[in-house]
């Protein structure tokens, strides 16, 4: 189609769309592994504890294209310059790993960190709670029922997943929080 500049002009594209998703949790508990896994398929067992980036994947979620970019975060002791994720993402997700109750137990100072967030923009930021490491049912030491409640409390959907086993299940987590923050 032709302007009035006389250029050749595409129709107007709209702005492409993005969703950031934050990946939050106690060390250990499988942000990195989670994050890999998704962006490759691959489980990789050694990922270097201190590394925190955001890396991007072009994702189809419900047939709507969307760029979705992973900030893995890697705090040191639970959470701290929060501001880093909290004005950056549409979406998060607290990870815990079934195996290690303390990873549990550091979740809820992620929860009440987006939760005082979202409270203080009055706005519905999408969480999503993840026990990892299903792999590890014979070392469980969080229940099922644990973790439901923990994401009721929260009003937060909840998913357990194992970065080590089949990807579809991991890939869906991260679409999940995609289409949540598309329903805000
Ligand atoms: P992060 O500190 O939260 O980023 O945790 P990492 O991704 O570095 O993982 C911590 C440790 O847990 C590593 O030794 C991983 O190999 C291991 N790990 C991560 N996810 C899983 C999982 O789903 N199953 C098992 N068995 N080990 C995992
Ligand atoms: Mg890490």
């Amino acid at each position: 189609m032709s302007s009035m500049f006389g250029k050749t002009r595409t129709s107007a594209m709209p702005d492409r769309a993005e969703c950031n998703v934050a990946v939050l949790g106690i060390r250990g508990s499988g942000k990195s592994a989670l994050t890999v896994k998704f962006l490759t398929r691959r489980f990789i067992s050694e990922y270097d504890p201190n590394m925190e980036d955001i890396y991007s994947s072009e994702e189809i979620v419900d047939q709507q294209p969307v760029l979705v970019k992973v900030m893995d975060t890697a705090d040191q002791d639970g959470p701290v310059n929060c501001e880093r994720y909290l004005t950056w993402a549409g979406a998060f997700l607290v990870v815990y790993s079934i195996d290690d109750r303390r990873t549990f137990e550091g979740c809820q100072r992620y929860l009440d960190v987006v939760a005082a967030h979202a409270k203080s923009l009055q706005v519905d930021l999408p969480v999503l709670l993840l026990g990892n490491k299903l792999d590890m049912e014979r070392y469980r030491q969080v229940s099922e029922s644990d973790g439901c409640a923990l994401a009721s409390h929260y009003s937060c959907l909840f998913f357990e997943v194992s970065a080590c086993q089949d990807f579809i299940s991991v890939q869906r987590v991260f679409h999940e929080a995609v289409r949540e923050a598309r329903r805000d």
